[in-house]
């Protein structure tokens, strides 16, 4: 079965301009989803504010639009809460690598197995255009009245630094390599970051239109590999990182790779730190007896809190 943009719901499509990047990330999204034959309600997209954010509005799994730049805190205690579930974030540039960047940050020391896949235009969509932290200095697009001012971050670098165990990139027009991507990811073991170049027709269309991605971006190269063979080994992770920041550093504002750029299996996740404490995830927790009373000691719990 494969899902194409006109296999969307209108509706969906009134919801975005048209030709916007976002339902071409939805296609994807929902390709992928059916490939992978991922249960609906074992699937929870978690999304923040902004265009991007509407998105689990359209899609049949569990769903959760939260408060701006908060989509990891939650997606990460819904994993540790309930580990059976796929947890997949879609939001935007301005609330991933914005108003969100310490948690981006702080998820990279974590490595719960949550996915972040990344809709990233360059500029704040929903609220009229301005600069996000991925727009390139000097840029101009419509909504600032002077090319912009401050400098870019790199989330893919950011990503390798706070510790990110996959690290990908594509664009929203190439639904093929995004569904080969978000796979990847969603079966790595462990945190994933997929930044998706994402056209936005309204706001930055001269940077973002289809044909710009055409000539701005191309694959990585076949002979690259970004796989650590030995999980266990430093030395072959040290050089994988050192490759996969070389081929990050090769790219600029006009010429950008796509791929996978790199992907460790690093068994030393957050869940596999809880387990060797002794703490098991709530969902497993008994809180209520066969007659569905409550088996929680409150007073002892609250008596272990007297200091
Ligand atoms: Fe898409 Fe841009 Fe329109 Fe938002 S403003 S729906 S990102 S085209
Ligand atoms: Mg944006």
């Amino acid at each position: 079965m494969t899902i194409s943009l006109k296999d969307l719901d209108p509706h969906e499509m009134n919801d975005w301009c048209p030709g916007c990047g976002d339902t071409g990330i939805l296609a994807a999204l929902k390709n992928t989803i059916v490939n992978l034959n991922l249960d609906p309600h074992k699937t929870v997209i978690v999304s923040g504010i902004g265009c991007s954010s509407k998105l689990p509005n359209f899609i049949n799994t569990n769903g959760v639009h939260t408060l701006h730049g908060r989509p990891i805190p939650f997606a990460e205690g819904i994993k540790l809460a309930n580990p059976d579930l796929t947890v997949v974030i879609d939001s935007g540039d301005g609330d991933t690598y914005g108003i969100g960047v310490g948690h981006f940050i702080s998820a990279g020391r974590r490595n719960v197995d949550i996915k972040l896949f990344v809709h990233d235009n360059g500029v704040y969509s929903l609220t009229k255009g301005q600069a996000s932290p991925t727009l390139p200095e000097n840029r101009k697009v419509k909504g600032i009245p002077e090319p912009n001012i401050n400098g870019a971050i790199n989330p893919l670098q950011l990503a390798l630094f706070s510790g990110y165990t996959f690290i990908a990139r594509t664009t929203s027009y190439n639904i093929k390599e995004q569904v080969d991507l978000m796979s990847k990811a969603i079966k790595h073991k462990g945190l994933a970051l997929v930044d998706i170049l994402q056209g936005c027709p309204t706001y930055n269309y001269e940077f973002t239109s289809s044909q710009w991605f055409l000539q701005h971006t191309k694959s990585l190269p076949p002979t690259y590999d970004p796989l650590v063979k030995n999980p266990a080994d430093m030395n072959e992770v040290k050089q994988k990182k050192k490759d996969a920041l070389s081929m990050m550093m090769e790219d600029d504002d006009m010429s950008i790779h796509t791929g996978v750029f790199f992907q460790w299996e690093n068994p030393d996740t957050f869940e596999s730190r809880l387990q060797s404490r002794n703490i098991p995830p709530p969902l497993s927790q008994q809180i209520a007896d066969k007659d569905n009373n409550s088996t929680v000691d409150l007073a002892k719990t609250l008596s272990s809190l007297i200091v």
